[in-house]
């Protein structure tokens, strides 16, 4: 495994930084486990994005769900882009960042009637809509509405793509979007809608994805219906592309922007050269995933066998991917020594459930102890999101660096604040 250092992140004087902070000064100031952001890769990231899409007139939408922190959202909006978003909650804290209301898509399978009712009082710009059923329920109540709802239909392309099975969502037989006949005859029944301006087609065919293929292959697909559609009278201002584009955990394999950019912008090209409306994507983990690392300490180092366990004071509650698709974060030590011999760990956290485990047969360094400090690295993204408080822990706190400064942009959850709830 190569560990994915980046500008931002590295060791400078055997210690690992980020920006110009090193993260045991950080761990003096805020308790472990904690997550901490570099501002500099995030604004690195966006604009590379930026950069590889604008180039082709391709619009973005973050896909807020991957980091929702009202710092991070605040960052990332002020570059400019839009943000997708998945429920209620998520429009609240885009509206609380700043971020102008028509730039908000909402997507989801299963908004509620009050989801929706906010989306429409809030005014956001589009809907994604991912069934006949919910079509139905988004008509009845955009009724009341003083200006036409703009709707995209979430259209299941049936790609398969090569990435683990929990996060495939564009394969027949996932809860996510519609057929493309379906879609058609919806855009049949909906042509004269009073309320509702079907205008757009959108997918988003999974996550962590590193080869293009599958987004050629999807948007060739989308482009199909959308000649059907054009044929019938009925013109497609919105393709929505979605994200997934996967990055680099330590196996050297990612799928970069411009790559990405470059299959859409060649198969709009030559399949549908006079399309001429707006085309936007929604990436997520790929602006935010390696400008995070989650910073923890060594409880125990436990002899056994066949292996030590490396007991961390994170466990899945903070880092929930590897539980959920065995996912691995590359760790490292926060000091590090040249040339340490190496020894195989089993590295688990202190939760009482077996699939507390962060890796199996992970090699660190044979010295390691008690107390030492370790980051795992690539946890920007679906990490500090997900977390919650089983066996009582508190949630951890989130901090951005900005070269050498260090803000606290969430603090720790205590205790004492979990168990208010329960007056
Ligand atoms: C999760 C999600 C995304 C972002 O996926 P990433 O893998 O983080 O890029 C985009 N669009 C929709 C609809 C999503 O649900």
């Amino acid at each position: 495994m190569t560990t994915p250092l980046n500008e931002q992140l590295n060791y400078r004087d055997n210690q690992l930084h980020l920006e110009s902070c090193s993260l045991s000064s950080v761990a003096e100031q805020v308790a472990t486990p904690f997550y901490c952001y570099s501002k500099a890769r995030i604004l690195q990231n966006t604009a590379r994005c930026q950069a590889a899409f604008s180039a082709h007139d391709i619009g973005i939408h973050y896909a807020m769900k991957a980091n929702s922190n009202l710092h991070i959202l605040h960052l990332i909006s002020s570059q400019g882009l839009g943000v997708d978003t998945v429920s209620a909650g998520e429009i609240q804290r885009a509206i609380a960042a700043g971020i102008a209301a028509e730039k908000i898509i909402f997507s989801g399978v299963g908004k509620s009637a009050a989801e929706i009712r906010l989306a429409l009082d809030t005014g956001i710009g589009q809907f994604n809509v991912e069934s006949a059923e919910e079509l139905a329920l988004l008509s009845t109540l955009a009724q009341t509405s003083t200006r036409p709802v703009r709707v995209a239909l979430r259209v299941n392309p049936d790609v398969t793509v090569n990435t683990h099975r929990h996060i495939t969502t564009g394969t027949r037989g996932n809860k996510f979007g519609m057929p493309p006949e379906q879609a058609l005859q919806l855009f049949r029944d909906y042509a004269d809608h009073a309320c509702l301006n079907l205008c757009g087609l959108a997918m988003h065919i999974g996550s962590q994805i590193c080869e293009a293929a599958p987004y050629r292959q999807a948007v060739s697909r989308l482009l199909a219906l959308t000649k059907t559609l054009k044929a019938e009278g009925v013109h497609i201002r919105c393709l929505d592309l979605g994200g997934g584009f996967g990055i680099d955990y330590g196996n050297g394999s990612s799928l970069s922007f411009s790559e990405v950019a470059q299959v859409i912008a060649d198969t709009i090209h030559t399949e549908a050269p006079d399309y001429d409306g707006k085309v936007v994507v929604e990436p997520g983990r790929s602006l935010v995933a390696d400008a995070g690392v989650l910073v923890t300490r060594v409880n125990f180092v436990k002899e056994a066998e066949p292996r030590p366990f490396l007991i961390l004071d994170a466990a899945m509650n903070d880092l929930m991917r590897p539980a959920l698709y065995q996912a691995v974060h590359p760790l490292l030590t926060v000091s590090y020594a040249d040339n340490r011999v190496q020894r195989q760990f089993d590295v688990v956290g202190p939760v009482c459930e077996s699939t507390d485990t962060f890796a199996r047969d992970y090699p660190v360094s044979e010295d390691i102890q008690a107390g030492d400090l370790m980051a795992f690295l690539c946890a920007g993204a679906y990490c500090s999101v997900m977390s919650n408080s089983y066996n009582s822990r508190e949630i951890p706190a989130e901090v951005l660096v900005d070269e050498n400064t260090v803000q606290v942009i969430r603090r720790r959850i205590s205790q004492e604040e979990l168990m208010a709830f329960e007056d």
